[in-house]
């Protein structure tokens, strides 16, 4: 099929490669020229395990361009919405002006009978908007939101866990976009891909119940943390004992610093918000409390490490080891990691921090930071070392090859990522989140 994707970041990108990969003829389009001449010269604008090989794979078969030319969109029977939908400036939010301009800009190359599909996470309510925006055109639009996890987001996409079709009110327009949509995922749907083929409003809330959800399971156990450091009880050990039942399930269920990224955080924000612009903000209000939570855990490890200093991080050094918001992605928006090394910075603390793959992203958004080029160059001489992105490479790190790197061995554990008993053995002061 010929397929446009507008707007190429962490799942625009990932969905045009992809969607190449399994045959179809795609053109990615995005405003940001230095994003699009990496892209079409076959590179990864950004980290994401997988996404190489699959982009120098399309752009060489010919079935993968991009263009910062939306006209080059014309012609192709779906055309994809994966643009931003960030927190509002002033506000919780979401900021749709994004979506708003994809759309515009789409409409003079829409033909009838074409599809157009939002996959970008929206408030409820923004499809049935924007379908009206788009039908003096002749084409349909439907909504079909994006599940995939950084980190895993090539495998995600094309081998996705379930498809959601939100579809449009009339029963042909229905039937025009489904169909178009079987073919786009034809290989998935083959292999057995769950498929729920549903509404707009259902499609658009599904997302963000999902988000909704995993961040109030993480906030959970954060909030069992919190109660486990005033009672000496340990969280892991909490967490293990109770996702051994399969109803509550151990997934998701790692109290440490907390979710962020460039979608969780501004997700729950944004439903809250809309949730009151329906009159329903009582039945999110949790939500407000499930944010409060994951941004209380930040500061938290920050008053270990500063308790762990002697009382203040003024001069010392302090190794932050991780900036990312998670390991296996580059990706700093919202970052609890990123936040933990600004803080100890903004208290003094002579910060040299350390991301396998964050460091320039951190820096463009931080520049009053110093970064090390590897875990050991940040280490070398440090008062302390904070663990704050759980990358494979931190959790291989061992007491004996820290040892003899660092000023003094003392280590903050902001995932519980690393073996407690091993660096204590060893002689280390050893502080993970939630547990004594
Ligand atoms: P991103 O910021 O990485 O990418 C958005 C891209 O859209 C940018 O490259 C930007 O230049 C481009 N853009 C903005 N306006 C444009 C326009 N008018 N025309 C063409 N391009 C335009 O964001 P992202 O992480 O890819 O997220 C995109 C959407 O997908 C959001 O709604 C997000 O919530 C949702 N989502 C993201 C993920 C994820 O893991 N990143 C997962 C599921 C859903």
């Amino acid at each position: 099929m010929k397929l446009s994707v507008i707007g190429c970041g962490y799942l625009g990108a990932v969905h045009a490669a992809a969607m190449a990969s399994l045959g179809h003829d795609v053109v990615g389009i995005d405003v940001d020229q230095a994003k699009i001449e990496a892209l079409s010269a076959g590179r990864a604008p950004f980290f994401e395990p997988g996404l190489p090989e699959l982009l120098l794979a399309g752009v060489e078969s010919g079935r993968l361009r991009f263009s910062t030319d939306t006209a080059d969109a014309a012609g192709a029977a779906v055309h994809f919405i994966a643009v931003g939908t960030p927190q509002k400036a002033g506000s919780t939010a979401a900021d749709l002006r994004y979506v708003d301009a994809a759309v515009d800009g789409l409409l003079p190359y829409l033909s009838v009978g074409d599809i157009v599909v939002g996959k970008s996470t929206v408030p409820v309510g923004t499809a049935e908007r924007l379908a009206e925006i788009v039908a003096p055109t002749g084409a349909i639009l439907a909504w079909n939101p994006e599940f995939l996890r950084e980190g895993f987001a090539v495998q995600d996409t094309v081998a996705p866990d379930r498809l959601v079709y939100g579809l449009p009110p009339a029963a042909a327009d229905a039937e025009a976009v489904r169909t178009a949509l079987d073919e786009v995922y034809a290989a998935a749907l083959t292999t057995g891909t769950p498929l729920v083929a549903t509404g707009f409003a259902t499609a658009e809330l599904v997302k963000v119940a999902a988000n909704a959800f995993l961040a109030t399971k993480i906030s959970f156990i954060n909030a069992m943390a919190e109660i486990s450091e005033v009672t000496g009880a340990d969280v892991t050990e909490l967490a293990d004992a109770i996702g051994y039942d399969a109803r509550i399930g151990r997934r998701f269920l790692n109290a440490g610093v907390g979710f962020g990224g460039g979608c969780l955080p501004k997700d729950i924000r944004a439903f809250a918000a809309r949730a009151e612009e329906l009159g329903r903000g009582e039945s999110v209000a949790f939500l407000k409390e499930v944010d409060s939570i994951n941004l209380r855990r930040r500061q938290r490890v920050v008053d270990i490490a500063v308790e762990e200093l002697g009382g203040s991080a003024y001069q010392k050094r302090v190794a932050v080891l991780g900036l990312a918001f998670k390991p296996d992605s580059d990706d700093v928006r919202d970052s609890p990691a990123l936040d933990v090394a600004v803080l100890l910075n903004g208290l003094g603390a002579r910060v040299l921090a350390y991301d396998p793959e964050a460091n320039a992203n951190a820096k463009r958004l931080h520049p009053q930071l110093h970064f090390a080029a590897s875990a050991e160059e940040a280490v070398a001489d440090a008062d302390l070392v904070v663990v704050v992105t759980e990358w494979k490479e931190f959790r291989a790190l061992t007491p004996e090859q820290l040892a003899p790197l660092v000023a003094a061995k003392v280590i903050v554990d902001g995932r519980n990522c690393l073996d407690a008993t091993a660096w204590r053995e060893a002689g280390w002061t050893y502080r993970g989140l939630g547990r004594p």
